[in-house]
């Protein structure tokens, strides 16, 4: 399998794919050692993650590099997101035993009654690329924290990063049969779902999503779907700087050219602020330097797939077609590598591909409504179900439109966000199950009760 930087469009390395046999031999080991890694205790999993941890800050220039090389990630957005993400094993550190623990529940009972969290066994987590580090933490992490053995697929867009992930693992402890990298495209990832395995963790594409969950559906394991989205940001009239508002709603939109299942991929305005809101926001977009992402000040560099290009032209051309404005951008840059000039729409609506499929790239379209309501339906006429925020001074009037959204996660003031602390879900086409937080460690566990009399 060719691994190309999107930046050069060069081969910067070829791997070997998987296959059935070698899938079947991983998945055999990973059966063997599964147990031995469970016995160890939980104490003994967080201290080998934790020196996980600081071999990866030891070596962050170097994994940096490699992430910036295949993804085109901006090497300063590489660094922030390896900086980052121990944040996860910091989390992990401080509560994990709590949430392992045996709870006993009727001590004082003649009968008593306890529940034990044990692991699920060897789990399949099947990944993306826009943050491997972020989303490979969220699961194979906490997973190995609760005592299963993971087989790891990285995106084929991120192999590099996840060979980097098993060698970082082993050099802190964690024995070859407990954590194993699959290398190949989604036929490979379709070994997987073929394998005897006790769950599937995948973080990617709503299609993908749903093929995973149907084709394993028959073998009743547990299924955690991190999918898609195109998430809602509201500018309410009585924010309290609206060139903040923008710089901020911006960032949100386009950090990591817009490759984030949360990043902004809508815009209201209320129509009071609507034409400043759009100067301010256009005026921050244009200062972005665009360029080579192993550049330091890089802000946006090329796209990691090339196919995405043709999917956000198709949806500026949908959009200019039925009336929309391309205010900013939305070009090819005539150098190698997949470049696109950030692009910003204003007279759009929800007749548009733009403002009701996911564009996952550095495009936005803003859209002027007249009141809370118009924002409240808008925000809510959509398949996904991820995150949503307002920006306003009045943090009730922030409260009732974000109260009734049915998403995962809501932001006041803020947006683009995942914090360790609190769960991590999609609703509707967004997936199914949540990482973080205490039910992000528990989603690798089983319960087991014990009625115990004696
Ligand atoms: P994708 O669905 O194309 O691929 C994801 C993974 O699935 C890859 O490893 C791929 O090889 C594998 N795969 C593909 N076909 C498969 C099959 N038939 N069987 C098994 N595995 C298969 O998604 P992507 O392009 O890597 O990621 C982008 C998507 O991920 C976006 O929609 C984005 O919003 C979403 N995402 C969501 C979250 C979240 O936490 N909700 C986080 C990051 C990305």
């Amino acid at each position: 399998m060719k691994v190309i930087n999107p930046a050069t469009e060069e081969v910067i390395s070829v791997l070997t794919s998987d296959t059935a046999a070698t899938v079947a031999s991983k998945v055999e080991a990973l059966r063997a050692g599964q147990k031995a890694w469970q016995n160890l205790g939980v104490k003994q999993r967080l201290d080998i993650i934790e020196k996980f941890g600081e071999l990866v800050l030891k070596n962050k220039a170097d994994l940096a590099q490699v992430l910036t090389s295949e993804t085109g990630k901006p090497i300063t957005q590489s660094l922030n997101e390896i900086n980052g993400s121990l944040g996860r094993i910091q989390h992990l550190k401080t509560n994990a035993e709590k949430w392992l623990a045996q709870e006993i529940i009727t001590p004082d009972d003649a009968t008593r009654e306890l529940i034990a969290y044990e692991p699920l066994g060897v789990i399949a987590n099947i990944s993306a690329w826009n943050f491997p580090y972020n989303v490979g933490y969220n699961v194979f992490l906490y997973a190995l924290v609760a005592g299963n053995a993971v087989l790891y697929k990285p995106s084929e867009y991120a192999s590099l990063t996840g060979l980097k992930f098993k060698s970082l693992l082993q050099e802190a402890g964690v024995p070859e049969n407990v954590f194993e990298v699959v290398i190949g495209t989604g036929a490979v990832g379709q070994l997987l779902l073929e394998a005897d395995l006790d769950g599937y963790f995948f973080t990617g594409s709503y299609q993908t999503g749903v093929h995973i969950a149907k084709t394993v559906a028959h073998k009743l394991v547990p299924v955690q779907l991190e999918l898609g989205g195109k998430d809602p940001l509201y500018v309410m009239d009585d924010v309290a700087d609206i060139r903040q508002a923008a710089i901020n709603a911006a960032e949100g939109a386009f950090y990591n050219n817009g490759q984030s299942c949360c990043a902004v991929e809508r815009i209201y305005v209320q129509e009071g602020i609507y034409e400043d809101f759009v100067k301010h926001f256009t005026e921050e977009v244009k200062s972005y330097l665009l360029g080579d992402p192993i550049e330091d000040r890089t802000f946006i560099g090329p796209l990691t797939r090339p196919q995405q290009l043709a999917v956000i032209s198709d949806q500026i051309a949908d959009a200019v077609a039925k009336g929309a404005q391309l205010v900013l951008g939305g070009e090819r840059l005539s150098r190698k590598g997949y470049y696109m000039s950030p692009a910003v729409l204003t007279g759009v609506n929800h007749s548009m591909e733009l403002m009701k499929e996911e564009s996952f790239g550095p495009v936005i379209g803003i859209q002027k409504v007249s009141s809370d309501e118009e924002a409240t339906s808008l925000m809510q006429d959509m398949s996904y179900g991820l995150t949503a925020a307002v920006f306003s001074a009045n943090e009730d009037r922030a409260k009732k439109v974000l109260d009734q959204m049915n998403v995962g996660t809501v932001y006041w003031n803020c947006c683009d966000r995942v914090s360790p602390n609190v769960p991590w879900s999609g609703r509707k086409n967004s997936g199914l199950g949540a990482t973080l937080s205490y039910m992000g460690i528990r989603a690798f566990t089983q319960p087991k009760a014990y009625h115990w009399r004696g």
